[in-house]
């Protein structure tokens, strides 16, 4: 059963007023399987620890570690970690010009499985992948996250989850800015994903409202850099009554 352990980890970001120290002791386990929501305050560095996970090199990991069933998942490249089966929905997808969702899936399909997907196979999952989340068939063709709308890149991060087929993702916010029908196509998609592959989710959201879709096994309250208290979704409830002002009136007083 595969699983993404992260001990201790403390990573630092560099600034122009210097180095900053944001993750300040986080541990996690996440079987294969499971779905763990990560919930806390703007500022407090769920994407810090989405970017690490995903290894953007802007974070320096200062201690601690993450392995993926014992492997040393710092010590790999970008790349690497994507073919060892991790994935990362970005809170802002980057525009790429030039290049079209058609070729980037393909070419990211091609670089995770090590050989190019059997070209007939392949465009039927693409179509009906696209079909799930109902994005018009036009969109293959438009230059990636160029030009889109909110929504249409969040489709399309999740497009990409469930074509690329990873062992655990990581949803960075990948509920912002949606409305309610797309909010419930983009879980769907997560859902079925689940479904089929079994897949580990790490979904970090600021609101209570995506869990109604995405049933979490775990909640995580994050604060300030670390784990401050965790349960199973009714945390998440307390949450949504309760906002964060508990947690960082705590913190202060650590
Ligand atoms: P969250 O996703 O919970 O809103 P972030 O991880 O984006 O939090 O940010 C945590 C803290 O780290 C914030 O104070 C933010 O300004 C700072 N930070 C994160 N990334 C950078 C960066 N690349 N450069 C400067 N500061 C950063
Ligand atoms: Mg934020
Ligand atoms: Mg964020």
């Amino acid at each position: 059963m595969a699983v993404l352990e992260i001990r201790d980890l403390h990573v630092s970001v560099e600034t122009d007023q210097g180095t900053k120290p944001i993750l300040r002791g986080v541990d996690l386990t996440i079987n294969k399987g499971e779905t763990h929501a990560i919930m806390g305050p703007n500022g407090s560095g769920k994407s810090t620890l989405a970017y690490t996970i995903a290894g953007h090199p802007k974070y320096t990991v200062d201690s601690g570690s993450i392995t993926l069933d014992g492997q040393d998942v710092l010590a790999m490249s970008v790349d690497e970690r994507a073919r060892a089966g991790l994935f990362l929905a970005m809170q802002y997808p980057v525009e790429i010009p030039g290049v079209t969702v058609t070729n980037f899936l393909r070419t990211a399909k091609t670089a995770i499985d090590g050989e190019a997907p059997p070209i007939r196979h392949w465009i039927k999952d693409v179509k009906s992948s696209m079909k799930n989340l109902r994005m018009d068939s036009t969109f293959a063709e438009r230059n990636v996250n160029e030009g889109f709308s909110g929504g249409e890149k969040k489709r399309h991060e999740i497009l990409q989850l469930e074509l690329l087929k990873p062992t655990f993702a990581v949803l960075d916010e990948t509920d912002s800015g949606l409305d309610v029908d797309a909010l419930k196509i983009v879980s769907e998609g997560v859902n079925r994903a689940k479904e089929n592959t079994n897949l580990g989710v790490l979904l970090i959201t600021h609101y209570t409202r995506i869990l109604r879709y995405i049933r979490p096994d775990f909640v995580h309250v994050f604060v300030n850099g670390r784990i401050a208290e965790q349960g199973g979704p009714e945390l998440a409830d307390r949450l949504e009554n309760e906002g964060y002002d508990r947690f960082l009136t705590d913190e202060a007083t650590v």
